[in-house]
């Protein structure tokens, strides 16, 4: 039997469009493209370019070029994220009117000060897996009419999960299928190590988090393939993907390729960048070896 469209495996690849590809990069594509192929399954494109004052048309062109050139071939059309901001509005919009979602007015100056303050009575405050101070909890209870007055005068705001509740909410303990290189099986997720995460950034629409849910729904993705450095924000994605009525794919999260000081690359560093090896006469074949394929 033929399975249909939907059925069939889909694999991304995902980068966004503000910098140029690098060893690491090259890794994750490479790895979306042959776990592709081995499934017999799609392989699709996304740009993650919701920040539009970073992501650039230049950078996604060289993206494409770069990734030609690594052997990649992917279906059109590139999916790409900056041209479905009315579609992560409606899954914000859905949330809000649940009581999951509310307007975060505080600055990252003034998160800073009182996390700094509070530490310095000697109380500790909950971080993200990440290391990020959670947000403070105080207007989770502001009133509905307070909100609206505060937004309607032009307060400038972000919209966050309200955790506590989103977790209540969903109900029962989520889990996800993990077959990467780190801990693998059924990882039981923690989304509450989070605490109120960012739903739509104040400077940019939408979130990192929000998008990357909405879109492995709407592209039919199967098999998330991506960087042990996402590992735990799969907890927050499986949150969202139960509150939004969404499927969950099978997660691979693999190792990452770090620079010679032992930290991740990063989109600045030339020597690893592909442009550069190419440049040097490298061939998708020395990459492929560079990266340990
Ligand atoms: N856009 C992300 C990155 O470039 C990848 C997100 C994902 O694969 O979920 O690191």
């Amino acid at each position: 039997m033929i399975p249909s469209h939907r059925q069939r495996p889909a694999l991304r690849f995902a980068p966004s469009p503000n910098g140029l590809l690098h060893l690491g990069h090259a890794l994750s594509a490479l790895l979306n493209a042959d776990k592709a192929e081995a499934l017999g399954g799609r392989l699709l494109l996304r740009m993650e370019d919701i920040d539009v004052t970073r992501c650039t048309p230049e950078f996604e062109r060289a993206i494409l070029e770069d990734l030609a050139w690594l052997g990649l071939r992917w279906e059109q059309p590139v999916r790409r994220q900056s041209e479905h901001f009315d579609d992560y509005r409606a899954a914000l919009d859905a949330l809000i009117a649940r009581g999951l979602a509310y307007p975060a007015f505080m600055t990252r100056g003034e998160v800073k000060a009182h996390v700094a303050a509070s530490e310095a009575q000697g109380l500790s405050w909950p971080r993200d897996p990440d290391g990020a101070p959670h947000y403070p909890p105080f207007e989770r209870g502001l009133c509905d009419g307070e909100r609206k007055a505060r937004i309607a005068a032009g307060d400038r705001h972000a919209w966050r999960l309200d955790m506590g509740r989103a977790i209540e909410a969903c109900g029962e303990p989520l889990s996800w299928t993990e077959t990467g290189d780190g801990e693998t099986g059924e990882i039981v997720a923690d989304p509450a190590a989070w605490g109120d995460v960012v739903l739509w950034r104040s400077d940019a629409p939408s979130s990192y988090h929000l998008s990357v849910t909405v879109d492995d729904a709407r592209q039919g993705i199967t098999h998330v393939v991506r960087g042990l450095d996402l590992f735990h924000a799969t907890s927050v994605h499986r949150l969202l993907q139960r509150l939004l009525d969404l499927p969950a794919p099978v997660y691979h999260h693999h190792r990452l390729i770090l620079g010679t000081d032992g930290r991740k690359l990063s989109k600045s560093e030339g020597d690893t960048g592909l442009r550069e090896l190419r440049r040097q006469g490298l061939t998708s074949t020395d990459i492929r070896r560079l990266v340990g394929l």
